[in-house]
């Protein structure tokens, strides 16, 4: 049965979705966007979580890879304010006060004392670098476009990248503050921290800080994905929510961007046995277990300058952190979980007072509730949070899954993020964005350049759209 008639039709509205159908509604096409959920954006999502008038951030909360995506800059859109904290991330630590991670990578190598010269030397390098490395690392075509000069420049930071971060961590830092501050960069992965390219994952983010820092969207990320709506609209084009697309064929419409995952697609499409061989060893990652807080006043960590950073990690060193990411990627819950915290009062006093979330990995699809573990980690680092909690709220993998089904077990990365997958993203291709259904394309987290919010999937799947069109007429 025939639900839905458009010339293009967008499904899913995540920030790629909503960048696929904004670039195809500029480039002139009749845009239709299709969204499951109860409201735009996907991982953009904010809602009031736990008290009226709180706003918390379903997903995203922390902008860096917005502010560096060429497709977003391009867009230049209105009405966002990107506001940054005094300091893109803290890290406590029992014995000694927290690492700090500022935007300014000179200031950031002082508070590591002997690892200074080596921030300084990698992350620090490569944040000088500039823009054209982060449009290298975020188009997979990039590398081919690049001038030499830029090569060389990926090519010295790509080295130290491929490395597992426990070997760059302790062959080339000695503090336990320089090490712990690595390794809770790179966690954000989801990799076994003994994995290749898990380092790669720690220096970008911290080359992003330096780069264009760690913002967040004023108002919640709602407003970030609204303003796309609100953008697509104008240019003619029209948003649904409440519509879950179940098979293509419900589809009239001659170019189709699905913003999916493997799995979601594999039950769409009737699709041929080799690209459909392909998708079905797709491997997702490890799941996350969140929380959302409502508080009634900071966190009182033991270390005040922690209060000063949007996004906290908890786990302590660099060897509680690998042992705890070690358990997840085989398959156990770490009771000592690495925990993933993103205070928005840092920056942002609009949200309706003081919320708090946070998430720790867990294995893909696990329905354990992890409030303790979770909660002990912050205790261990700011005594008496408990008494501040107003209202908690908790979401297994599976809740994740049933507010946004992209979530698979929980993966909030669309996918494993191993070397392997980050080569064959979905399937080994220069143009991976494209399917062998003729005018139907891919553009979610589980495309190249993976997970987080650059909206370059969709940009990447509106322009090969954009591409196939021109060559049929
Ligand atoms: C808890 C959490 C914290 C995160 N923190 C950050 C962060 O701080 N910074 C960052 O950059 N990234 C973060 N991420 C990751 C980021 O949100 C994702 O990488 C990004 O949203 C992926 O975008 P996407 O467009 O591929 O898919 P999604 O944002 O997942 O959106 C997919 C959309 O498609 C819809 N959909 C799926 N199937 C159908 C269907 N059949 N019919 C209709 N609609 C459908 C879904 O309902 C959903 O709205 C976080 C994610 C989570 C979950």
């Amino acid at each position: 049965m025939i639900t839905a008639r458009a010339e293009t039709v967008v499904v899913g509205s995540g920030p790629n979705g909503l960048m696929a159908a904004v670039m195809l509604a500029r480039a002139g096409r009749e845009v239709l966007l299709l969204e499951a959920g109860d409201r735009f954006g996907g991982g953009l999502r904010s809602g009031e979580l736990t008290l009226p008038g709180r706003v918390h951030d379903l997903g995203a909360t922390v902008m860096a890879m917005t502010l560096a995506s060429p497709a977003f800059r391009a867009l230049r859109l209105e009405g966002v304010e990107f506001v940054h904290p005094p300091v893109a991330l803290a890290h406590p630590l029992d014995d000694r006060p927290a690492v700090l991670l500022h935007r300014d990578a000179a200031r950031t190598a002082e508070g590591l004392g002997r690892d200074g010269r080596v921030w300084q030397a990698t992350v620090g390098a490569a944040a000088r670098a500039g823009f054209p490395l982060m449009e290298l690392l975020l188009s997979p075509l990039g590398p081919w476009r690049a001038t030499p000069r830029e090569f060389a420049r990926a090519a010295r930071f790509g080295a130290a990248a491929l490395l597992p971060a426990t070997v760059l961590a302790r062959g080339a830092l000695r503090t336990v503050e320089g090490r712990a501050l690595l390794a809770g960069l790179a966690a954000h992965s989801m990799l076994d921290l003994r994995s290749p390219t898990s380092a790669g994952y720690g220096l970008a983010l911290g080359a992003l800080a330096h780069l264009v820092g760690w913002p967040l969207v004023r108002g919640g990320s709602q407003v970030l994905a609204d303003a796309l709506v609100a953008e697509l609209r104008s240019l003619g084009g029209q948003a649904v929510t409440g519509h879950r697309v179940e098979r293509l064929d419900e589809l009239d419409a001659r170019t189709v961007v699905l913003d999916v995952t493997p799995r979601q697609f594999l039950a769409m499409a009737d699709l041929p046995p080799r690209y459909r061989r392909a998708l079905s060893r797709y491997r997702y990652g490890p799941g996350v277990f969140k929380m959302d807080w409502a508080l009634d006043g900071p966190v009182p960590w033991r270390d005040p300058e922690v209060g000063r950073a949007a996004t906290v990690h908890l786990g302590g060193t660099l060897e509680e952190i690998a042992v705890a990411e070690a358990e997840v990627a085989a398959g156990r819950h770490s009771m000592r979980p690495y925990v993933l915290a993103v205070q928005p009062y840092a920056a942002d006093p609009t949200r309706g007072g003081h919320t708090l979330w946070a998430y720790c990995h867990v294995p893909n699809g696990s329905t354990a509730d992890l409030t303790d573990a979770v909660e002990d980690q912050i205790e261990r680092h700011a005594p008496g949070f408990r008494d501040r909690v107003l209202a908690r709220h908790t979401m297994t993998t599976a809740d994740l899954e049933a507010v946004n089904p992209n979530l698979v077990g929980g993966d909030i990365g669309g996918g494993l993020n191993s070397l392997a997958q980050f080569l064959r993203r979905p399937v080994w291709s220069p143009a991976p964005w494209r399917t062998p259904l003729p005018g139907v394309f891919l553009c979610s987290a589980s495309t190249p350049p993976g997970p987080a919010v650059h909206g370059m999937g969709g940009w990447q799947a509106a322009r090969l759209a954009t591409q196939a069109e021109r060559h049929a007429r």
